[in-house]
C-alpha cells in the first residue's frame, strides 16, 4: 500500500474509534435535581365516621407503567382497579436525593416521616419513629403482616419494628418474634446462625408466641381465635396464582382471623413481585405478578366492601424498572412492556383509596403524608 492509502485507512480508523467514543460517552439530556423546592400541601382532616379497620397494600415497585398496564389489559368492568374512588399519587423521595428504598419508602408510608435509604423506621440520627402498627397496639387493635417476600424485608420491617440497618436480619426478626402481630405470613429463606447471630433464640421465641402454619395453611385443631398465627415459606415460593400458597390465600386466612377477634385491625399485605420484575427486566413476571396482585386485590376490596367499615389503601415506594408501554399495530398488536433500568427510578406513584376516610389521600404530594394520614386515622378511631 502507498502512503496515501495507510494516511487513508489511518484516518478512517480515527474517525470510526472518535464517533464511537463520542456516542459511547454522550451523556443523557439532565436536568439538576432541585431537592426540596415543593412545599407539600397539609393533609386534609377528616370529620366523617373512622374506619374500624385498615388494610395497606404495599405493590412495592409500583409506578404509573405498572398500573397503566394493569388497567389497559383488564377489561374496565371487571378490572378490580376501577373500584376505588380515590385516585391521587404523590413524589415518594426520601430524604435525601431523588430515589427512594423499599426502607425509606416504608419508613414514610407507616410513621409519616422522611429517613434516607436503608433506615427502617428511624430517623437519620438512628431514633425511632413511631409507626402507624405502633399506634394501632397502644390502641388496642390487632395488627397481621402478609407478605410475598421474606417477612423480615424492609416493607414488613418498618411497619413492625426499627433498624439503622435494614440488612440487620438479627435484631429485625428478633423484634417481629416478640412483637404483637398475631398474623405473620411470608418468606423465610434459610437464615443460619452465620447469617442471623441468635436466629436459635429467636426461633424459639417466634414458635412459642406464634402458631406455626404448613404451605396449605391448615389451622391445627384447637387453635383458639385470639391465638397469633405465622406461617414461614422457603424464598421465592411465593409468586403467582400458581405458587403454594398464595399471597391471596394468605391474606384471605389474615383478614379472616383479623376480622373475627374483637375490636379493630390493621393488615399490611406487600407485593414484591412488581419490584423483582423491574430488578430483572422480566415482563413475563410482571404479567404474572399483575395476576397475583389483581386477584388479592379483588378478595380485599369485596372484604371491605360488603363490610363498608374499612379502609384500604393501595400505595407504592418507588417504581422500578422506568418501565414504559408501547403498541405497534403493524407488527405487532399487543402491548409490549420496555425497561429503561434494572434500578429504582424517580418517577411519582400512585395510590388508590376506598372506604371510610380515603377522601383524605385525595391531595397528597409526598410519600411521608400517606404515613401522616394513616396515623391520624388510627389516632381519630373510636376505642
Ligand atoms: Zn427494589
Amino acid at each position: 500500500m502507498t502512503n496515501k492509502t495507510w494516511l487513508a485507512v489511518g484516518i478512517i480508523i480515527g474517525l470510526v474509534a472518535g464517533l464511537s467514543l463520542f456516542l459511547i460517552k454522550k451523556p443523557g439530556y439532565s436536568v439538576d435535581y432541585q431537592g426540596y423546592a415543593e412545599p407539600a400541601k397539609p393533609v386534609a382532616t377528616y370529620s366523617g365516621p373512622p374506619p374500624r379497620n385498615v388494610i395497606v397494600f404495599v405493590a412495592d415497585g409500583m409506578g404509573f407503567g405498572q398500573l397503566s398496564l394493569a388497567m389497559l389489559a383488564s377489561p374496565a368492568e371487571a378490572s378490580v382497579w376501577q373500584r376505588f374512588s380515590v385516585r391521587s399519587w404523590y413524589d415518594a423521595r426520601p430524604l435525601r436525593g431523588p430515589i427512594s428504598d423499599s426502607a425509606a419508602g416504608a419508613t414514610a408510608l407507616a410513621t409519616g416521616a422522611l429517613t434516607q435509604p436503608g433506615r427502617v423506621s428511624v430517623d437519620v440520627e438512628g431514633e425511632p419513629l413511631q409507626s402507624a402498627f405502633e399506634l394501632a397496639t397502644k390502641r388496642g387493635w390487632h395488627t397481621g403482616i402478609v407478605t410475598d417476600s421474606y417477612i423480615w424485608d424492609a416493607t414488613p420491617a418498618a411497619f413492625t419494628t426499627h433498624a439503622v440497618d435494614r440488612g440487620d436480619a438479627a435484631s429485625i426478626l428478633r423484634q417481629q418474634a416478640m412483637s404483637e402481630l398475631m398474623v405473620l405470613f411470608g418468606e423465610l429463606e434459610d437464615v443460619g446462625e452465620d447469617e442471623v447471630p441468635g436466629w436459635a433464640a429467636t426461633e424459639a421465641i417466634l414458635k412459642q408466641r406464634f402458631t406455626l402454619l404448613d404451605a396449605k395453611l391448615t389451622l391445627p385443631k384447637g387453635v383458639t381465635p385470639n391465638q397469633p398465627l405465622a406461617a414461614v415459606f422457603p424464598e421465592d415460593s411465593i409468586e403467582d396464582q400458581g405458587s403454594v400458597p398464595t399471597l391471596r390465600s394468605m391474606t384471605a386466612l389474615a383478614l379472616e382471623r383479623l376480622a373475627a377477634m374483637e375490636g379493630s385491625f390493621i393488615l399490611l399485605v406487600e407485593s414484591e413481585e412488581f419490584d423483582s420484575a423491574g430488578h430483572r427486566g422480566d415482563s413475563r413476571r410482571l404479567v404474572s405478578a399483575l395476576g397475583a396482585i389483581e386477584d388479592t386485590l379483588t378478595l380485599i376490596m369485596d372484604f371491605a366492601q360488603q363490610r363498608g367499615d374499612t379502609l384500604v389503601l393501595v400505595v407504592s415506594d418507588h417504581e422500578t424498572g422506568g418501565l414504559a408501554l408501547t403498541y405497534d399495530p403493524d407488527t405487532y398488536p399487543a402491548i409490549e412492556m420496555k425497561w429503561a433500568t434494572r434500578d429504582h427510578t424517580s418517577v411519582f406513584v400512585p395510590l388508590l383509596a376506598e372506604g371510610p376516610g380515603a377522601e383524605i389521600f385525595q391531595n397528597i404530594s409526598r410519600i411521608w403524608q400517606v404515613g401522616e394520614g394513616l396515623n391520624s386515622l388510627v389516632a381519630s378511631a373510636d376505642d
